[in-house]
């Protein structure tokens, strides 16, 4: 008899969810992005006890069509993408039409909706553990959508306890999260908040519809922090011949016609390189690709080390967009999509130094404390 058998389908949904929604910041990312995808320039995170009895997320963007509501939490059932070569030319976070079916496998979960032109109605979509539909009902709405997570991982136990013990940090991590979120959306109103279950509720940030980052870093981290930064805004060519930044007067010397070389722009804000502008700990570096927020590891450590020549004994504070040609890199890499797969890593990272030894000099008198080899 054959010992090999297909799983079951409620089982893979299950499993496969659990790789899509790992904690409470998946939860937050992915329905915060679906809010701006919508076109919102309001989002409201609601936490209640920190996120162990409900998220909430409610936007004021173009809401979901009546001929959607079936497909809405289907595997991967998107607006977003039809074919694997739309995703070099994609402008939204979302592609691959996996976070609501997954929240649908893991939570408690449902959707009130409402278009421009259904009035002061809405509807209420609720669904069974697969995604399908189970039925809608009409409540009063404002265009938008609020989406509810109740009881994260209540069917998975161990992640359930692992959650509750582990809440209070996860709820930090999620709120940097977040953070970057806020800022790197101009003209957005974003506001998080967390009510405890016999407390009342504290607002953890909000910000304006501002039209510039620069604001947003204000209304988030406070304007004192603000005025120690300094605007970046490089613009340099990514020399894939490019000469490790020890040789930084090169910088003003390279070769834009070489053959390998791409224009990148950086724009954001950083640490003056002056020891006492900086912070204690690097818990303040956001870094985005085309205003997607993600992990550049390589990246913060290029940042890093040339800040580090300056100031030894602090970490600056980092928000850096890098503005890339949407075919220098996959964001197809991991479901979260926070990683980022950088064609030409090394050139980039090469350039980058010499960048910003360029851009430090020139708001520091003092010869770098250490030249980087
Ligand atoms: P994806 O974002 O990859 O498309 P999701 O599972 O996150 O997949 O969402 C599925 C679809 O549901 C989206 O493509 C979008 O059409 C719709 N949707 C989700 N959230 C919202 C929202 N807040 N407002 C409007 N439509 C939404
Ligand atoms: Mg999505």
């Amino acid at each position: 008899m054959a010992t090999i058998k297909p799983i079951e389908g409620r089982s893979v949904h299950q499993i496969q969810s659990g790789q899509v929604i790992v904690d409470l910041c998946s939860v937050a990312k992915e329905l915060v992005e679906n809010s701006v995808d919508a076109g919102a320039t309001s989002i409201e995170v609601r936490f209640k006890n920190h996120g162990l009895d409900a998220i909430e997320v409610q936007d004021n963007g173009a809401g979901i069509a009546a001929a959607d509501f079936d497909t809405l939490a289907l595997k991967h059932y998107t607006s977003k993408l039809s074919t694997y070569s739309d995703l070099t030319s994609l402008s939204t976070f979302g592609f691959r039409g996996e976070a609501l079916s997954s929240l649908c496998a893991l939570s408690k979960f449902h959707v009130v909706t409402a278009r421009a032109d259904d009035g002061p109605k809405g509807t209420k979509l609720e669904f069974e553990q697969s995604g399908k539909l189970k039925g809608t009902s009409v409540v009063a709405a404002k265009q938008g959508t609020i989406v509810v997570v109740e009881q994260l991982f209540y069917n998975l136990p161990v992640r359930r306890k692992e959650l509750e013990k582990t809440v209070k940090r996860e709820y930090g991590k999620v709120l940097q999260l977040l953070n970057a979120y806020a800022c790197i959306s101009t003209g957005v109103k974003f506001s998080v908040s967390n009510q405890l279950p016999k407390g009342k509720k504290t607002v953890a940030f909000a910000t304006q519809s501002n039209q510039h980052t620069r604001d947003n870093l204000a209304n988030v981290y406070g304007a004192k922090t603000l005025m120690a930064l300094i605007p970046l805004d490089l613009t340099f060519e990514m020399d894939s011949s490019a000469k490790p930044a020890a040789a930084m007067q090169s910088a003003r010397n390279w070769s834009t016609q070489d053959d390998g070389s791409k224009t990148v722009k950086i724009a954001g804000h950083i640490s003056r390189p002056v020891v006492g502008e900086g912070r204690q700990t690097p818990d303040r570096q956001m870094f985005f690709v085309n205003s997607r927020p993600c992990a550049l590891p390589q990246v913060a450590k290029a940042f890093n080390e040339v800040y580090k020549s300056y100031n030894i004994t602090q970490s600056p504070f980092i928000f850096a967009d890098l503005k890339l040609d949407t075919n220098a890199y996959d964001v197809n890499v991991s479901p979260d999509k926070r990683t980022i797969l950088l064609h030409d890593q090394t050139a980039l990272l090469e350039s980058l130094k010499n960048a910003l030894f360029e851009l430090f000099q020139g708001h520091d008198q003092s010869v770098p404390q250490a030249q980087l080899a």
